[in-house]
């Protein structure tokens, strides 16, 4: 038993791809379990606690997202990332709602995969650290005890909104945050729908995140879906 090794549990009823994966997985030195259904997938996360979840939606049994629900309301907060053909926003904004930590559309290249992986690796490692009082990105810095915004060491001067949403991205690093969750977080329940809010905020911080007339690449939407605040770079 290899213990210091990181424990993916692969929910996925294709043996072909479930086989795509393993390789590659297991060739960047994860340890893999797997499950062909939804219910063994459960069974298997109450079972082993893995570190990860790759889940597929279309399953034998129970759907993916009926997997996520299960889970999270059993307060299983394992990071869940979901593998699916399914490309369509609503579909992809029910699994981030349902507990959801990232969603990846099929087919994908195995390096896109690790990318994610490794955010999400990261992730846990800041929630480790009580995410972090201060954090940086390229030229960025944001500290979120004083509230303040420094780009190239230079205090950017942002609205109680602006950094309210960009405070909510941060601290949900490598994470898609959906419209409606930033709509509840910034504006609250009354404004959870209007979309065009944010749409011009985010506008305005991306303007105001600008280096040499370049917008800033770590804030990245996702159509119709979201936001990411991406450190992956
Ligand atoms: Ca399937």
């Amino acid at each position: 038993m290899s213990s210091n090794k990181i424990k993916v549990l692969l929910i996925e009823d294709e043996p072909q791809i479930r086989r795509f994966l393993k390789i590659g997985l297991i060739h960047s030195g994860y340890a893999i379990e797997e499950a062909e259904s939804g219910g063994e997938g459960i069974r298997l996360t109450r079972a082993i606690r893995p570190d990860l979840i790759l889940l597929d939606l279309g399953l034998p049994d129970i759907d993916g997202q009926q997997v996520i629900q299960t889970l999270r309301a059993e307060k299983i907060y394992t990071p869940i990332m979901v593998l699916s053909v399914r490309n369509e926003p609503a579909e992809i904004i029910r699994a981030l709602d349902n507990g959801a930590d990232n969603y990846l559309v099929k087919p994908f290249i195995m390096e896109e995969l690790q990318a994610h992986l490794r955010s999400l690796q990261r992730r846990a490692v800041q929630a480790l650290h009580g995410e972090g009082e201060i954090l940086e990105v390229q030229d960025l810095r944001i500290d979120l005890a004083r509230h303040e915004v420094t780009l190239k060491g230079k205090v950017v001067d942002l609205s109680p909104k602006e950094f309210k949403i960009l405070h909510e991205l941060a601290c949900h690093a490598n994470r898609v945050l959906t419209h409606r969750h930033l709509l509840l977080k910034v504006w609250g329940p009354a404004q959870a729908d209007e979309h065009q809010y944010l749409r011009v905020y985010m506008g305005q911080l991306r303007k105001k995140l600008m280096v040499n007339g370049k917008e800033p690449t770590y804030l990245r939407t996702l159509q119709g879906v979201g936001y990411i605040f991406d450190t992956s770079d």
